[in-house]
């Protein structure tokens, strides 16, 4: 199922919480809305869900204006953080809660219900708690429970915010890849909110970078890390060095010294982004940047170096390669900058 969302706005007490959002997901596209707290995510998946309307704009299925019709209709499965299990409720019935609830025309015979909890219980691979409480499992089993809940409607438009956010490290890595596997498996369409960057990239198809109510880019993980179209993507996706630089005819200078970095066709001040991976120490030389080591520490099998620029400072964290020499905190050294990107000044 593809969904579109078009030129889509809401207001609460005249706070633009979306601002002329537009959107298309993909059939099977796996989404993730991705960005800072109060940036919009939330209220923008309550609409494709039906659980909040827009004051203008709409949002299609399949083609199918869908805009005014409630979730019950829409036929959806969503994992949403206020949604928690029903706690008086043993799992087979929060996993059916669903399929019961269904008008009577529309609801499955109950064997037939019963089969597809058995079915949901085995595809989320915990065959065997079926008759447990919510309060008898672990956090990343509630989840699971949870999406075999959403699951049960047999939707083809699956809808999650933040639905590993309470877990630990592991147990969301584990989830993460487990989500990726059944949404290939069931043919799903598939948008997530979060903010952990890690997670959008690592999941989706397509990363939605949003901030203060509008989008501000959307593209693949490799779009978005290598090439954000924004200083605030850059900032947001990723870690990034910034240094504040003047551009004159094309040449950019830190500090009142030239520096070997592409202007990207920007005049006057700017902002000059780079990642730590793109820059390496050399032995001084023209258009290098001076810095001070602060602290080094072993990252990823190489280091990660931290300093200060010694004009006008600001810290600098970079990443070496294994069986390079190493500096050591307190030496001087010179840098240079193997791809950056030139934003103007905020
Ligand atoms: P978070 O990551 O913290 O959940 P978010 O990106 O999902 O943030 P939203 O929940 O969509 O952000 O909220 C966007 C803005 O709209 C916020 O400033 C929030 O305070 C405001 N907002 C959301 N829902 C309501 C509401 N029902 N009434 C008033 N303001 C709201």
């Amino acid at each position: 199922m593809s969904i579109v969302v078009e030129d889509l706005s809401k207001r609460f007490s005249g706070f633009a919480a979306l601002n002329g959002v537009s959107l298309e997901a993909r059939p099977k596209e796996f989404l993730a809305l991705l960005g800072p707290s109060g940036s919009g995510k939330t209220t923008l998946l309550r609409m494709i869900a039906g659980l909040d309307f827009p004051d203008s704009g709409r949002v299609l299925f399949d083609g199918a204006d869908m805009t005014d019709t409630p979730a019950a209709e829409r036929r959806i499965g969503f994992v949403f953080q206020n949604y928690a299990l029903f706690r008086h409720m043993t799992v087979a019935d929060n996993i059916a809660f669903g399929l019961t609830v269904r008008k009577r025309r529309e609801r499955p015979a109950k064997a037939d219900i019963v089969r597809r909890v058995v079915e949901l219980l085995d595809l989320i691979q915990l065959p065997d708690i079926g008759g447990r409480f919510p309060a008898q499992l672990s956090g990343g089993q509630r989840q699971r429970v949870a999406l075999a809940r959403a699951l049960a409607v047999e939707p083809q438009l699956l809808l999650l915010d933040e639905p590993f956010g309470a877990l630990d490290a592991q147990v969301r890595k584990d989830l993460r890849r487990w989500l990726r596997h059944l949404h290939e498996k069931m043919g799903l369409t598939s948008v997530f909110v979060t903010h952990d960057q890690e997670e959008a990239l690592e999941l989706a198809d397509r990363v939605v970078v949003m901030s203060q109510g509008k989008i501000e880019q959307v593209g693949t993980p490799a779009e978005v890390y290598d090439s954000p179209a924004t200083a605030f993507v850059s900032q947001f996706v990723g870690e990034t060095n910034r240094l504040p630089v003047t551009v004159s005819g094309g040449r950019v200078s830190y500090a009142g010294k030239p520096l070997s970095a592409d202007a990207g066709g920007i005049e006057g001040v700017g902002d000059l982004h780079f990642r730590p991976h793109q820059a390496e120490i050399v032995n001084g030389g023209d258009g290098t940047l001076a810095i001070r080591i602060d602290v080094v520490r072993p990252r990823g099998g190489g280091w990660r170096v931290e300093g200060t620029t010694l004009d006008d400072p600001r810290a600098v964290e970079i990443d070496l390669g294994a069986g390079r020499q190493v500096p050591r905190a307190g030496d001087d050294v010179a840098l240079r900058i193997t791809a950056s990107r030139v934003y103007p000044a905020a």
